[in-house]
């Protein structure tokens, strides 16, 4: 891929003109949300603007128009996961709502005994749904472990695959390390067992393509904020087989075919899993943001990144007191450290103070914090519109962080 015009694209991003703290603004917290370019501001101030009304309801001109935006978006994201069909996807509030939607509505059927296989490098929103269900029905958690570099090891969760496993849930890449796990590879292990898996792309549909016919997962999960897109809406792809044989999860208006009070049947896929007026605005937002990721190109991003995360860890190995948090091999925008005699929190304060935004604490991953002995580590996350200067700035800010605690 040719390289990205960087400055051009940041001309998109109306924050990063921003000053903090009487510093420009350094924006290193992709991972927790990215920036959203003019055209997702401009595209959800069009809609309340010009097209607002409720979907799938009114035979007036507004409500058509509105249908047709969200719909549209329904076709975009189809094309964006390479999904076989519309209905397989499924408008969300963000990945926890993907999540809890399985581990309810899939979750139904688990039995006493039965396990949900997940790895030691989920995200909360990944580990607190499935512990509900394992509430709910007396199934039980299992938790594939990682190495010391942050890699899941392959064997072990190859060995946790058994015959009562009856779903794998698992991150496509962690947000605590950037580790990108080979999920192919997991996938097809799974399914030599029958067992179908659910990947958290949250991390991962902003950094790598993803094609969920070639990766042959059974659900993905990810949220419109983390792709550029505005917050409170994401999507539940699901197969459509498995998703027809699923139970609604929440009742309301859309999701029904008939209701009586002899008994209700459901709306066909997806609209059976889109319960209640949905973020339509958020939705259309989402449309603009996929088209313009596709626009930038998704294996430039990457490259882009790849390069960004490089330049990053050389200076992070450089600096003296610094020690890596999750060193795989294969990583996406995501560089994680502590300091072992300074809190990640007073480190992200100094950091703010020079006006670079970093995440500090346990990213939502309180056990894989536990596994490598940390209660926090310091996050830099990157995104399309980062530069290698920013990375310079980063390290500059630690070096005053140093200064600040050496005296
Ligand atoms: N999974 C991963 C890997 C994440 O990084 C996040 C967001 N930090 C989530 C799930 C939850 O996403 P959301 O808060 O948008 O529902």
């Amino acid at each position: 891929a040719p390289p990205l015009d960087v400055a051009r694209l940041r001309a998109d991003f109306p924050i990063l003109a921003r000053e903090v703290n009487g510093k420009p603004l350094v924006y290193l917290d992709n991972a927790a949300t990215s920036q959203k370019p003019r055209c997702v501001i401009d595209a959800q101030a069009h809609y309340y603007a010009q097209l607002n009304a409720n979907v799938h309801r009114g035979v007036h001109r507004l409500s058509q128009e509105a249908t047709d935006a969200f719909e549209a978006t329904r076709d975009t994201v189809q094309r964006f996961v390479n999904a076989a069909r519309r209905e397989e996807i499924v408008f969300v509030r963000g990945t926890t709502e993907a999540i809890n939607l399985v581990a309810n509505s899939f979750g139904g059927r688990f039995r006493p005994g039965d396990e949900i296989l997940i790895t030691a490098m989920e995200h909360h929103s990944n580990i607190v749904p499935w512990q509900l269900a394992c509430e709910r029905s007396g199934a039980v958690l299992k938790v594939a472990p990682v190495n010391d570099e942050g890699e899941l090891l392959v064997a072990e969760f190859e060995r946790l695959l058994g015959n009562r496993t009856r779903i794998v849930a698992l991150a496509h890449v962690s947000n605590a390390l950037g580790t990108i796990n080979p999920v192919r590879e997991l996938i097809d292990m799974a399914h030599a067992r029958g067992v179908p898996v659910l990947l958290d792309g949250a991390q991962a549909v902003p950094h790598v393509a993803v094609d969920v016919q070639a990766l042959d997962c059974d659900f993905y999960a990810f949220s419109a904020h983390k792709l550029y897109g505005p917050t409170g809406i994401g999507v539940l792809y699901g197969k459509a087989a498995l998703l027809d044989a699923m139970p609604p999860w929440q009742g309301g208006g859309d999701m029904i075919r008939q209701v009586s009070f002899a008994g209700t049947t459901y709306n066909e896929l997806p609209y059976k899993f889109e319960a209640g007026t949905p973020d339509i605005a958020g939705a259309v937002a989402l449309g603009a943001a996929i088209r313009y990721v596709e626009a930038t190109g998704i294996a430039a991003i990457a490259a882009h990144e790849h390069a960004l995360l490089e330049h990053a860890t050389r200076q992070a190995r450089a600096m003296p007191g610094l020690r890596l948090v999750g060193t795989a091999r294969n990583k996406a925008a995501i560089l994680s450290f502590v300091f072992d005699d300074i809190h990640a929190h007073d480190v992200g304060t100094i950091l703010d103070h020079e006006g670079v935004a970093v995440r500090t604490g346990h990213h939502c991953a309180m056990p894989l914090m536990e596994r490598f002995g940390v209660p926090a580590t310091v996050r830099a996350s990157f995104a399309m519109y980062n530069t290698h200067d920013e990375v310079d700035a980063l390290f500059a800010a630690l070096r005053r962080v140093r200064e600040v605690f050496d005296g």
